[in-house]
Parts: structure tokens; sequence; C-alpha cells
């Protein structure tokens, strides 16, 4: 006879990394206080199998999970792929089926037990088929440098003294239309391995749909 087990770790939300410190709203110097701020907070993979044409489905869209960090190429801060070992999304799965809610790969959170079940699933798909290492999305590039770990902090290229430091100001809930509705949203879209290839302009949200443009990373410059 099975016996339900009494272990309170199953009632408890899988966390990936266990503390998920807030991402910082922006950037400072410590010493000159020049402020740094991200170009775009929010990307998104598409994974349908279709090419894309210039509508996406809502189906096909997964967000990308994100680090904040420094683009040597780019001299910005940006945005880097934040992609955890397919264990992770595996005991993340096996959380979802338990009816447990996951915050990565995916934020289940507001979600209904079979949304979750989906979000976590099609990441764990994505995860099972991504071959390379995570990228900077500002241009695709490896020479980057992690901000949400506690040392090294980045020194301020210009200032003796100054390091980087990340900065939070407190953004207040917002009740308007959501983004794409009155003005197109511009949200950047890559393909599973992380190649841009477009930006979400107008939420269709009858059609469950998303207008799309195509976009590119800048063509990297040569180094003669
Ligand atoms: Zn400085
Ligand atoms: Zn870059």
């Amino acid at each position: 006879m099975l016996v339900g087990r009494e272990n309170p770790a199953d009632n408890e939300p899988f966390r990936h990394p266990p503390e998920t410190p807030m991402f910082p709203s922006h950037y400072a110097c410590s010493s000159c206080h020049e402020k740094f701020e991200f170009a775009f907070r929010e990307a998104w993979y598409y994974v349908g199998t279709e090419p894309v044409g210039n509508q996406v489905a809502y189906d096909d869209l997964l967000s990308v999970n994100i680090r904040p960090a420094w683009c040597k190429d780019c001299d910005c801060l940006c945005l880097v792929e934040d992609i955890a070992s397919v264990r992770v999304f595996e005991d993340a799965y096996g959380a979802a089926r338990g009816g447990r809610k996951v915050d990565y790969p995916g934020d289940t959170e507001y979600m209904d037990a079979a949304g979750a079940l989906k979000e976590i699933e099609d990441q764990l798909r994505w995860r099972m088929g991504r071959r390379q290492a995570p990228r900077a999305l500002c241009c695709g590039g490896a020479r980057y440098q992690l901000m949400n770990v506690a040392q090294p902090l980045l020194k301020h290229a210009q200032c003796d003294f100054g390091v980087v430091e990340p900065k939070s100001c407190f953004v207040g809930a917002y009740c308007g239309p959501g983004p794409g509705e009155r003005s197109p949203a511009n949200l950047r879209v890559y393909d599973a391995e992380g190649d841009l290839i477009g930006q979400l302009t107008w939420n269709k949200r009858e059609q469950r749909m998303w207008a799309v443009e195509p976009l590119q990373y800048p063509l990297p410059v040569a180094d003669n």
C-alpha cells in the first residue's frame, strides 16, 4: 500500500538558484556615479517548426532566462542567456508534474496546472536540443563578464577607484494596456541557439499572436 510521504519539500516551490536575487533596474559606478542601463530587459525564443513569417503564435514563444552581464565586445550592460544543466530542467519538470510551483526555467506562479506543465515541458524540450553555450543577447558573442556573481566586481574603465554596482528602484504597479497595444513592444526574438531573428511589435490578443519584424545582430567588426 502506498503511503503519502510527509516531506515538506514536496510543497515548496522549485527554485533555481535557491535564492534568486532581484534583477537590478540598472547599474552605477560607485565613484563617479555614471549610470548604466539595459538596452532591453526581456527576450523570447521562437520554438515553432515553421520559418518565421510576419507573425508568431503565443504557443511558439518561450521566455529566455537571463542574467545581467557586461559585454566586452559592445562595451555595454547586456543580458546573457541563463542556461542551467539538463538535470535542473528535468527536476523542474518533475516538480511541475507534481503540482509544485516553479520559478526556473519558467515562472509558473500565476499559471494553472496545465499551463505550468506545458511551459516547463517546452523549456525542457528546448534545453534538450540546445547546443551552444550561453550567448550575450546584444551581439551573440561570448566575451562577457557576468554581473550577478559576488566576485569579481567590474571596475569602471574610466575611474581610478570606481566599480560598477547594481541598483534597484521601486517600479510601481502598472495598470494600463500591455506592451504592443498602443505602441510596438519591440521585444527581441531569438532562435533556439540564441541567434537574433526578429522583434515582436504588436500584440494580437484575440488571435494569440504577435506581429514580428525581422531583426539581426549587428555584423561583427573585422579584427584587422
Ligand atoms: Zn566611474
Ligand atoms: Zn555584445
